[in-house]
Formats: C-alpha cells, sequence, structure tokens
C-alpha cells in the first residue's frame, strides 16, 4: 500500500532502520534474554537526532514532525520495541510535557539533554493503587517553605532505574479530585528521599521498569510544571501523545512478525511442499499482512494529523486500539506459523509474543483505548 511520505521522512526512516540492523539486532536477542540495558544505544539514537523529531531546533532538536518520529520508532520497533520504547521516556512522554506545558526556563534546562540523551528520562503516573484508575493515586506533594516535599511510591516506571529525571505526579489538593493533581519534574539521581529498585518483566527486557519511592523527598517550587491543579491535563495530554508512539511500536513488531512468517512459510517443507502452500497458512499471512496495513494507515494518519496540530482522541485511540491488538494477533499467527520452532528460543518469535503483550497494557489498556472510542461516538 503506497504512504507518501517526503524525502525527510524517508531519510530519516532509512537511517533508523539501518542503524537498528546494523547496531541493535547483532546484540538484540541474547540482551533480550539477559536483560541487559545498554544506555549508550540511547546516546547513540540521541546524536542521531531520533528523540528531537518532535522538538524545535531551537531546543536541540529537528523539528522534523510527529509522521518522522513515528516512522523512526517503528524502523526501531521492527528490531527492538524495548528501545523504541524510549521515545516515551526521552520526548513523547517528557519533553513533549515541557514543551507544551513548562516555562522557558524549564525548556532551556531540560530538552537540549533529553534530546540528546545525555539525560536519560521517564514518566511516573502508575502506582500500586493506580494502573487505569490515575485519579486514585495517592501521591502527594505538600508545600514547605520554599519547596514541596513529595511522598508516595510510583510502578511500573519504564526507566526508573536509570533515568536521572522524571515527570512525576501529584495530589497537591487531595480533596479537588483530578483537579487537585500536579505535575513536577524531578532530579531522580540525587535526592536522599528517592530510591529506586528494578521489576522483572516478561518482555521488551532490554529495557528497565522499576518502582520509585519518594519519602518526602524536597523539590524547588520551580519543580511545578504549569500551575498547580494543571498536573491531570497535562497527563491526559501526555498520554494523547505516548498512545501513538505504543501504536507505532505495534508497527514495527507486526512487520517484524509478518516478514518472519513469509520467510518460514516459503522454506518449510511439510507434505513435500513449503507450508507456504497451504491455504489456511495463506489465510493466516493475509490477515496479519492486512492488520498492519490498516495499522499502518491508522498510525500515520493520527501523526499527520498532529503534524497540522489536530489532536483527536478518537484518532489516537482508534490508532492504539488496532495497531496493538494487531501486534498480540500477529505474534500469535507467527507462533503458528512456526510450529514448534515458536516455541523454541532460537528464534525470536518467542520474543514478539511476550513483547507485544506490553502494548496492549501500557498508556492505558485496549479496554481504555474502548472505553474512550465508545465514549466519544455515544456522547452520554
Ligand atoms: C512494560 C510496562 C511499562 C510501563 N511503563 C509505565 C511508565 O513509564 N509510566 C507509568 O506511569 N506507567 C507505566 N506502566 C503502567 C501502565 O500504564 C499500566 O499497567 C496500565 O495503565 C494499566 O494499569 P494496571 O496494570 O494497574 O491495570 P488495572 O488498571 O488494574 O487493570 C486490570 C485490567 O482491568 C481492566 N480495566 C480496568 N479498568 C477498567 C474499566 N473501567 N473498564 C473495563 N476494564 C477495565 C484493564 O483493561 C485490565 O485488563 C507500564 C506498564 C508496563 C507493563
Amino acid at each position: 500500500m503506497h504512504y507518501e511520505l517526503t524525502e525527510e521522512q524517508k531519510a530519516m526512516k532509512e537511517l533508523a532502520t539501518k542503524y537498528a540492523a546494523r547496531t541493535i539486532a547483532p546484540i538484540h536477542e541474547q540482551d533480550e534474554v539477559e536483560g541487559i540495558f545498554r544506555p549508550e544505544i540511547v546516546r547513540e539514537m540521541g546524536e542521531l537526532g531520533f528523540w528531537g523529531a518532535i522538538i524545535p531546533e531551537k531546543y536541540g532538536g529537528t523539528d522534523t514532525g510527529f509522521v518522522s518520529s513515528v516512522l523512526i520508532t517503528e524502523a526501531i520497533s521492527r528490531v527492538s520495541p524495548a528501545y523504541a520504547g524510549h521515545f516515551l521516556t526521552q520526548t513523547v512522554g517528557t519533553g513533549l510535557a515541557i514543551l507544551n506545558n513548562g516555562t522557558e526556563e524549564q525548556r532551556q534546562e531540560y530538552l537540549p539533554h533529553l534530546v540528546s540523551a545525555r539525560l536519560l528520562g521517564c514518566f511516573a503516573a502508575t502506582e500500586p493503587d493506580a494502573g487505569s484508575d490515575l485519579v486514585s493515586m495517592k501521591m502527594t506533594a505538600t508545600e514547605d517553605g520554599d519547596g514541596f516535599l513529595l511522598t508516595g511510591t510510583k510502578n511500573w516506571i519504564t526507566n526508573a532505574p536509570e533515568a536521572d529525571i522524571g515527570l512525576v505526579f501529584a495530589y497537591t489538593d487531595k480533596g479537588k479530585r483530578h483537579h487537585g493533581i500536579s505535575c513536577f519534574v524531578v532530579d531522580l539521581k540525587n535526592n536522599p528521599g528517592i530510591e529506586t529498585r528494578a521489576t522483572e518483566k516478561l518482555g521488551q527486557r532490554c529495557s528497565k521498569v522499576g518502582e520509585i519511592i519518594f519519602t518526602e523527598a524536597r523539590e524547588p517550587k520551580d519543580s511545578l510544571i504549569g500551575e498547580k491543579g494543571d498536573g491531570f491535563k497535562i497527563l491526559m495530554g501526555l498520554l494523547n501523545n505516548t498512545r501513538l508512539f505504543a501504536a507505532a511500536r505495534a508497527l514495527g513488531l507486526e512487520e517484524a512478525c509478518l516478514e518472519k512468517s513469509i520467510e518460514y512459510a516459503r522454506t518449510r517443507v511439510q507434505f513435500g511442499k513449503p507450508i507456504g502452500k497451504f491455504q489456511m497458512v495463506q489465510e493466516q499471512i493475509a490477515e496479519m499482512y492486512v492488520h498492519h496495513e490498516a495499522s499502518r494507515m491508522l498510525v500515520y494518519q493520527a501523526a499527520a494529523n498532529k503534524d497540522r496540530g489536530i489532536n483527536d482522541n478518537l484518532e489516537v485511540s482508534t490508532a492504539k486500539y488496532f495497531a496493538c491488538e494487531s501486534a498480540v494477533k500477529a505474534a500469535d499467527a507467527a507462533m503458528k506459523i512456526y510450529g514448534a520452532y515458536g516455541f523454541s528460543m532460537e528464534y525470536p518469535i518467542q520474543r514478539y509474543m511476550r513483547d507485544s503483550r506490553a502494548l496492549v497494557m501500557t498508556e492505558g489498556s485496549s479496554n481504555i483505548q474502548k472505553i474512550v472510542i465508545a465514549r466519544n461516538l455515544l456522547a452520554l
């Protein structure tokens, strides 16, 4: 299927495809087994301008736009959904929120370093008792003298054990419910009140997740992003962007499943024929292709609209839901096509299966996307 890309977009996609093939692919499968994160890869991608594609040049970005960013994410995710996830922690879920809601001083202080990956970032909303229902978060930020004291625990935070800074969401006024949540940019490495712990997980093991425990962690007044009480609005804007990039990661994973399945169906011989000659295998491959193409159109369209300044949550949730569910289906079909070898650690198919599961849960589960879609349609 044809999607018109500019020369700049094609060049960014090609650069990311080559980088992923040359630098990440040779070490990736073994690193995934051992759960090794290599910060130098994130820094190199920063030097190549990947993280800055949605950040203006005056803050160190390249300002090539959402479509370019999505294409880079897709190309990296075809090899590594784990490293593609750093789009969310370096700029989409951190720098972009600072750009849209921070002061000029905050932009100058953080954006160039997130874009270059001199600073590694994270965003921390989820808590042990607050996943889909983020308003039930317990973390508080209490005003104290010339700053705030942050107390509470965040969990399932991508990059928590590695990040230098994080966008952290906490109540400054619990009584106001979502109007009482505020957003802070926090130095995670140099604060005696902050501790991080890594969490073992099933897939995307080259990217670390973990807990961040705040015990009366003192933060200065100017760590507040926006005004007190703006946190929920900032978080919803952030999720509108991170959801699109979860969908872009799904595109790369779907593509990997499709390519590997075609390769195997052409070469695996049973009953004297390549298994790709059997109609039921053809159907599996055709379904995978159709879902992948449809996912692409939804994701590219939502990205192109963001480049036009349109942030339509119906469009983003539709793309997120469809692409991420399609990635799970593609990994499942690839497992079937590979038979016993799909179950073997010798091939990446088992990893596709494991990696795909996180995509339907992060940035709002598939159920949450369907709620957003239905609410938009029903307007009740
Ligand atoms: C690999 C990974 C990385 C992550 N990275 C981050 C990060 O960087 N920062 C961050 O803040 N968080 C992060 N998260 C957390 C993630 O955003 C949450 O897992 C997600 O929001 C869902 O929350 P939960 O897991 O607590 O599930 P729950 O909210 O407990 O949901 C459990 C099940 O109930 C369903 N459910 C819940 N409410 C409803 C409803 N109203 N209607 C229908 N069904 C419902 C859900 O769909 C799900 O199937 C990460 C999670 C993972 C797995």
